[in-house]
C-alpha cells in the first residue's frame, strides 16, 4: 500500500454518552494506529441501542476505511450486540467457533470455582461470545470475551470494552497475520516540547520556517502550561521534518524541555539522581500533589526524601519552620513564604533541593491583592541556587492546584541547570 492506510473506530456504550464513563479505548488505539503508519479519520461514540449501533457500522462500512475497530458490546448477555449486528451488516453468517468454546469455557469454569457459582449458570454466556462471523480469526480473550479480525475490503477489528482487556487484545491482534498488509510504514517522528510559550508563538514560528512539507505532518497542541509539537514524516521526507525540527529547536533554546514523551517529574527524578541529589517538598496549595508526581515516577525513592502539607498558617510555622513574622508581614501567599517553605523544608527534611508552594486556589479566598489563581512557587538547593516565581492561572481549583504543581516541578527542572549543580560539584 503506497497511500497511509486509514482506519475508524467506533466506541460503543450507553455510560459514555451519559457521560459517566470517560472514553479511554480511542485515544489508546489512536496512539497505537498512528504508530503503526495507520490514519485515523474517524472516532464515533455509539449508545448500545441496537439500531444506532447498525446505523453507525452501516456508515463507516460504507464508508471505504481500511480498518474499522470497534470497542465494547462483547460480553456473554444478550444487550451485548456487537458481534451479531457486524455480522448483520457484513452479510456474514454467526457460526460457533468450537476453539473460542473451549477456550472461554476454561475461563468460566475457573471464575465458577474461585466465586462459587455452578458452571452451568456461565455456559450459554460462554457460548453466545464463541459465535463469530464466518471467516473471523479469533485472538485470544484478556477476559471471557475474545476479539475478533474479520477480513473483507474492509477489515474489522472487534475489542472488548474494558479497557485494559481492549489493550491487551489489541496488542494481539496487532500481531496477527491477518492485519499484516494492513500496517502501514512507520512513520518516524519528532517531538519538541516547549514550555511556558504560547501556543500561536508556536505556530508563528513553524509558519515561518515553510510549514508542513511534501510528506511531512505535524500537530502543534498546547496542554497544560505546554505546548506540544510532533511532526511526523516517512523515511523519504526526514531531511524536511529534521529541519523543521531543528529549527524550532533554535527558535525555542531553552524553552524546549523535551524531546520524548516523558512528563516532567521524570526527567526532574533522572537529573536529581545523576547529581545524587535529593528533594523534599513544602506544599500549601497543592497539598501533596508535587510529592505524589514525583512518587508516581519509578526511581522515586533514590531522591525523594519526603513532603509536609503544610495548609495552615501553625503547621507551616510549627513544621517547616517559616517565621511567624514573615506571615504576619507578607502574608500567606506571597513569595516570602514560598521561599521560607522551600527552605524550612530542606532543613527539616534533610534534603539538598527544597520546593515551597503557596496560593489561592479558590474559588474563595481571593481578595483585590491576591485574587484566586495568585501562586508563588520557590526551589531551593545547594551552593544558593534558587528559583522563585509568581503566576496568576486562570481556571478553577483544580486548575490552579495542578498548574501549580506542574510549575514547582519545572522550576525544580530549571535550578538542575544551574552549573553549580552539575556533575562535577
Ligand atoms: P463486558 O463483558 O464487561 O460487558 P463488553 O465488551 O461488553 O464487556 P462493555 O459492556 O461495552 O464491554 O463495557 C464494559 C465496561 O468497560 C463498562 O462498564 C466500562 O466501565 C468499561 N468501558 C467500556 N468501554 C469503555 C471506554 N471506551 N472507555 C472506558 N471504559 C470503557
Ligand atoms: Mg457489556
Amino acid at each position: 500500500m503506497s497511500r497511509r492506510p486509514t482506519a475508524a473506530i467506533l466506541v460503543t456504550g450507553s455510560e459514555i454518552l451519559l457521560g459517566r464513563t470517560q472514553d479511554r479505548n480511542s485515544g489508546t488505539l489512536a496512539r497505537s494506529l498512528d504508530a503503526n503508519g495507520i490514519r485515523v479519520e474517524r472516532i464515533v461514540a455509539v449508545d448500545d441501542r441496537e439500531e444506532h449501533l447498525r446505523a453507525a457500522l452501516a456508515d463507516l462500512v460504507d464508508g471505504g476505511y481500511d480498518l474499522i475497530i470497534t470497542s465494547g458490546g462483547l460480553g456473554p448477555t444478550h444487550d451485548d450486540r456487537t458481534v451479531s449486528i457486524i455480522a448483520d451488516v457484513t452479510g456474514l453468517a454467526l457460526q460457533l467457533d468450537e476453539g473460542a468454546l473451549a477456550e472461554i469455557t476454561a475461563i468460566v469454569t475457573g471464575y465458577a470455582a474461585q466465586r462459587n457459582v455452578p458452571v452451568e449458570q456461565l455456559l450459554p454466556g460462554a457460548r453466545k461470545q464463541a459465535m463469530v462471523p464466518v471467516g473471523a480469526h479469533v485472538i485470544s480473550p484478556a477476559g471471557t470475551a475474545p476479539g475478533l479480525i474479520v477480513p473483507g475490503a474492509t477489515t474489522i477489528v472487534v475489542l472488548p470494552g474494558p479497557p485494559t482487556e481492549l489493550a491487551e487484545v489489541w496488542h494481539r491482534a496487532l500481531e496477527h497475520a491477518a492485519m499484516r498488509d494492513l500496517l502501514g510504514a512507520q512513520l518516524e517522528r519528532r517531538v519538541l516540547r516547549i514550555w511556558s510559550t504560547p501556543e500561536s508563538t508556536v505556530a508563528r514560528v513553524f509558519d515561518e520556517l515553510g510549514g508542513d512539507q511534501h510528506g511531512t505532518e505535524t500537530s502543534i497542541c498546547a496542554t497544560r502550561l505546554e505546548v506540544e509539537v510532533v511532526i511526523r514524516f516517512a523515511p523519504a521526507a526526514r531531511a524536511a521534518g529534521t529541519a523543521l525540527a531543528d529549527g524550532l529547536l533554535d527558535a525555542f533554546g531553552d524553552a524546549v524541555y523535551a524531546e520524548d514523551d516523558l512528563p516532567v517529574e521524570a526527567r526532574v527524578v533522572q537529573g536529581l539522581e545523576q547529581r545524587g541529589l535529593t528533594v523534599a517538598c513544602a506544599e500549601s496549595c497543592t497539598a501533596g500533589m508535587v510529592a505524589a508526581r514525583l512518587a508516581a515516577v519509578p526511581g522515586a525513592s533514590n531522591v525523594l526524601r519526603g513532603g509536609i502539607v503544610a495548609y495552615a498558617n501553625d503547621v507551616k510555622i510549627a513544621q517547616v519552620g517559616v517565621p511567624a513574622a514573615t506571615i504576619a508581614e507578607y502574608g500567606a501567599v506571597s513569595a516570602e513564604v514560598a521561599l521560607a517553605l522551600a527552605e524550612g523544608v530542606r532543613e527539616v527534611l534533610q534534603s539538598d533541593l527544597g520546593i515551597g508552594v503557596t496560593g489561592v486556589a479558590g474559588p474563595g479566598g481571593g481578595s483585590d491583592q491576591k485574587p484566586v489563581g495568585l501562586v508563588h512557587v520557590a526551589v531551593v538547593g545547594p551552593h544558593g541556587t534558587r528559583q522563585v516565581l509568581e503566576r496568576s492561572f486562570p481556571g478553577d481549583r483544580e486548575a490552579v492546584r495542578t498548574n501549580s504543581a506542574l510549575t514547582s516541578l519545572h522550576l525544580v527542572r530549571l535550578l538542575l541547570q544551574d552549573e553549580r549543580l552539575s556533575l562535577d560539584v
